[in-house]
This record gives C-alpha cells, sequence and structure tokens, in this order.
C-alpha cells in the first residue's frame, strides 16, 4: 500500500475509521441520494468511496438498485480514493449524479453529493482521560484548542460545550479555504490551529494528523485523544523531524531531479513544480496521479520532488527507491535554505 491521505482509519489514511476493521455502520444517506437522482432526472449515477469502504460499494450500489428505476445505472470508482481533493473528475464529467462518500466538500458543486459518514464512536470518555492525563488543568492554563477530523465533525460543539463545562476556554478556528469546518483538520492542513493556546487537544484516530500538527505548531503542546484506539497520548514530532532530516542528507548529493505534478484534481501545485523545474536544469518534471514507488522506479531519478499530497512524501517517503522530499526540504537540500528551517509541507487552496 502507499498513498493514503486524508482518510484511511480514522484520520491516518492508513488507519481511519473507515477501516473495515471497525465494523461499523455508516449512514450512506441513501434517501437523499435518491431524491436527488429523481429531482435532476439522472439516468447515471456515480459512486467514489475511500479505500477503506470500497467493499461496501457493492451493497451500497445494490440498495440503490432497488430503490431506483430500472433504466438508471449506477457504477461504482475502481481510482484510489485517499480524499475530497482526489475526485474521480473522469466518472465526475460522465454521469449525471457523482456521489463522494466519506469526506467533506473542499469545493462545493452542484454536481457532486458529499456523503460525510460521521464516525458513531462516543469521543467524551477519552476526552476525559486526556483532561486528566495529559491537558493543563483549568486553574493553570484555562486556554485549549480543539480540533479534529471530518469524520468527528458532527460532534463538534459538543466537544467545546464539554471542554467548557471543564472550566476550559475553547479555542477554534475555521482554517482556510481547504477546509469545509471550524475546527476540522486535513493531513495537509492545519490551519484551524492557528489559535491563541498553547495547549491543543487533538480528538481523533491515528498518529499522522498530530504529527503533521504538531511539526507546524511546534510551539504548541499537542495532546492526541484517539477514540478509535481509545489511547491518549502527546504528539511528539523529534522522531518524524529525524526521519526527515535522513532524507534531505540523502537527497543532497543528488545530480537528477525527478519533480513531481499531481495532476489529481487537488493536489495541484504547478507554479511550485515550474519554479524548482525552470530553475533546476537537472530537474525533470513528471506528471502522474498515483505516486507510487512502481511508478516512478524506471525513472531512474536520484531524488524526487513532490509537489502532490503532502502526506505521500511524510508517510510513504520510505518505500521508493531515492529520497522524496517536500518542496521545502529541496530547498534544504540544495542549499537555499538552512537545516533548522525544515517545516512540515501543508498545502492550500483548492482548485
Ligand atoms: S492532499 Fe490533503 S486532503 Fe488530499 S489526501 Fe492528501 S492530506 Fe488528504
Amino acid at each position: 500500500m502507499s498513498q493514503q491521505r486524508e482518510e484511511q482509519p480514522e484520520g491516518d489514511l492508513r488507519n481511519t475509521g473507515m477501516s473495515l476493521k471497525h465494523d461499523r455502520e455508516w449512514d450512506y444517506e441513501l434517501d437523499r441520494i435518491v431524491e436527488e437522482v429523481q429531482e435532476r432526472e439522472a439516468k447515471t449515477v456515480g459512486l467514489q468511496f475511500p479505500e477503506g469502504l470500497k467493499r461496501r460499494g457493492p451493497g451500497v450500489a445494490d440498495d440503490l438498485r432497488k430503490t431506483l428505476p430500472d433504466d438508471v445505472s449506477v457504477m461504482i470508482s475502481g481510482q484510489p480514493c485517499y480524499g475530497a481533493c482526489d475526485l474521480d473528475t473522469y466518472m465526475m464529467k460522465r454521469t449525471d449524479v457523482f456521489v463522494h462518500f466519506g469526506h467533506s466538500p473542499m469545493k462545493d458543486s452542484d454536481k457532486i453529493i458529499y456523503v460525510p459518514l460521521f464516525s458513531n464512536v462516543d469521543v467524551f470518555p477519552i476526552m476525559d482521560q486526556a483532561i486528566d492525563e495529559q491537558l493543563s488543568k483549568p486553574e493553570e492554563d484555562p486556554d485549549v484548542g480543539l480540533v479534529t477530523t471530518a469524520q468527528h465533525m458532527n460532534k463538534f460543539e459538543e466537544m467545546c460545550d464539554y471542554l467548557e463545562d471543564e472550566g476550559y476556554t475553547v479555542h477554534t478556528a475555521r482554517g482556510d479555504e481547504r477546509l469545509t469546518h471550524e475546527g476540522q483538520v486535513l493531513g495537509c492542513n492545519y490551519a484551524s490551529a492557528d489559535i491563541d493556546a498553547d495547549q491543543v487537544l487533538y480528538v481523533g484516530g491515528g498518529k499522522f494528523h498530530p504529527l503533521g500538527l504538531a511539526m507546524e505548531h511546534r510551539e504548541k503542546h499537542v495532546v492526541i485523544a484517539d477514540p478509535v484506539n481509545n489511547a491518549v497520548t502527546v504528539a511528539d514530532a523529534e522522531q518524524f523531524l529525524k526521519e526527515r532530516y535522513a532524507s534531505v542528507h540523502k537527497a543532497m548529493d543528488a545530480e537528477r531531479w525527478g519533480v513531481i505534478f499531481c495532476t489529481k484534481i487537488g493536489q495541484g501545485r504547478w507554479e511550485k513544480a515550474q519554479e524548482i523545474v525552470d530553475n533546476n536544469e537537472n530537474a525533470y518534471m513528471l506528471t502522474m496521479d498515483e505516486i507510487t514507488p512502481d511508478r516512478l522506479l524506471n525513472f531512474g531519478m536520484d531524488a524526487y520532488v513532490n509537489t502532490g499530497c503532502p502526506r505521500i512524501t511524510t508517510d510513504d517517503g520510505p518505500q521508493f527507491h531515492a529520497p522524496m522530499l517536500t518542496p521545502g526540504e529541496y530547498e534544504i537540500a540544495i542549499g537555499e535554505k538552512p537545516l533548522d528551517e525544515l517545516e512540515f509541507d501543508t498545502f492550500h487552496g483548492t482548485w
């Protein structure tokens, strides 16, 4: 497995609450889909599921086919899907109704029906434990930031109330236009943690989101309340930083660079890729959708710069045959920036 992103088991692409190992019931909002199909007099319906839920696709298609008229055809996208940045644009253009499951909208469009699939896990016991074990007591520091992933957004207000009732002043932010909700974080965007508090409570599964958060906001104490694995921990960016430094070091001697421009609808950073290629005659622009070790192997470059989803670099990096760097790390590797300016690669805007 390689690419992941926004969503695999609950916040961490490999491990989101979407994983079948957490055998939960999701609300696929079939009534809403059927209503939209009827209203639009649609004849073709496309369904796109995140990786962890693809196995449920045929069942959902069956349920829809039972309800919809016989002349409506339902198809399922076989493309990989790791986030709302990763829409099957081919299917979108060729169906009357396109349903994207498992992610909150990155950009609204009449064409797309987003079905978020909220988690039904109880988040409050683990928040309680986080308060007991890792957050400062309200008497010492009442200010706390709160962030979560799309899967728990339906409980966000209740989470805020819960912390307020415990005596905290809760700080939240909407982030930028890549984020749909107040308090939401993505694997590539932690703008909602730009808040006036030294401690931040992240409620969600997986460790990759809070690690990115801790990297991006190194001055903050990031407490992870993971209701899926029922664990409270503190995000520690040190080990992660060491791994990134090691990749940068390995790439310092590289002569030929592959600069990847990702063609997925919400992952393109053209200017960034172009700028690198314009300024380095030994750099080659490679365009692709899925970025996998197999696909890069035959190019045989000494190192790569990934301008697509940052999680491919940080989470899958070791699987590639040559160092895979973020654009910021590339600047360090070629001596344009000092090593101590290494930052987490974040992604802003939509398309
Ligand atoms: S680009 Fe961002 S939203 Fe898209 S899969 Fe990667 S981390 Fe998730």
